[in-house]
């Protein structure tokens, strides 16, 4: 029955939306990648807030890595100088947005970062686990567990993003396998950076609280260097 429901994306009706299903190009997740999800969904389901902080953290890092560029070549911000993060909790649709302005990712950016390369010492990572050498969440503390905890909030996710060297795309995923197809909607380019939208679990529905999430950034976004602005729509 998921699988009919389709996601509509902002700027999109849900026809258009079957439409451009149709024309993605599906990707299934490498095996470690599927076992560290699961893991991660397994071990950390007391800890589901974790996720945003793992989102502002590749958000901070996305942006580091634009200023960076900024510094010997000005016109990379082109015209998208501002560089921060935005939280936009869409209450209606039940769908939470965290956006940068960063450097986003090419079109084989997001087939390698998000789905079919682990990232370094997953491997080692698994089989510590497997073989009871330490406790899952002590591991994933020191391991950290990155983009895939948006899973534990979110049953599908959606990621919109557009770098300087390539077009806008839209990876959507509901954590079995991926697809990846250019984005059409005018109105919504984001001239550079990357858009998480999280289509909330309805156990995960406290994460659309403006009082929750201003907490959570409190919390996680001590050592952040970049301003990030808090949007709540009216219930
Ligand atoms: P890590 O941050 O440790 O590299 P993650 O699982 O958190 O691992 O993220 C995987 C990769 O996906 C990042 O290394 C980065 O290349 C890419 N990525 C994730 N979020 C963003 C973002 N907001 N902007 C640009 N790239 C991103
Ligand atoms: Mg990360």
């Amino acid at each position: 029955e998921r699988e009919e429901q389709a996601i509509k994306l902002d700027g999109m009706s849900v026809a258009e939306a079957k439409l451009l299903r149709e024309k993605a190009d599906t990707f299934e997740f490498q095996a470690e990648v599927n076992r560290m999800m699961k893991l991660i969904i397994n071990s950390l389901y007391k800890n589901k807030d974790i996720f945003l902080r793992e989102l502002i953290s590749n958000a901070s890092d996305a942006l580091d890595k634009i200023r960076f560029l900024s510094l010997t070549d000005k016109d990379v911000l082109g015209d998208v100088p501002d560089l921060h993060i935005k939280i936009h909790a869409d209450k209606d649709n039940g769908v939470l947005h965290i956006t940068d302005t960063g450097i986003g990712m090419t079109r084989e950016d997001l087939i390698n970062n998000l789905g079919t390369i682990a990232k370094s010492g997953t491997s080692e990572f698994l089989t510590a686990i497997s073989e009871g050498k330490a406790d899952a969440s002590s591991l994933i503390g020191q391991f950290g567990v990155g983009f895939y905890s948006a899973f534990l909030v979110a049953d599908t996710v959606v990621v919109t993003t557009k770098h300087n060297n390539d077009k806008q795309y839209i990876w959507t995923s509901d954590a079995a396998s991926f697809s990846i197809v250019e984005d059409p909607r005018e109105d919504e380019q984001l001239g550079r950076g990357t858009r998480i939208s999280l289509y909330l679990k309805d156990e995960a529905r406290e994460f659309l609280q403006e009082n929750r999430i201003r907490d959570l950034v409190r919390k996680y976004s001590e050592f952040i260097n970049f301003d990030i602005y808090l949007y709540t729509s009216k219930e």
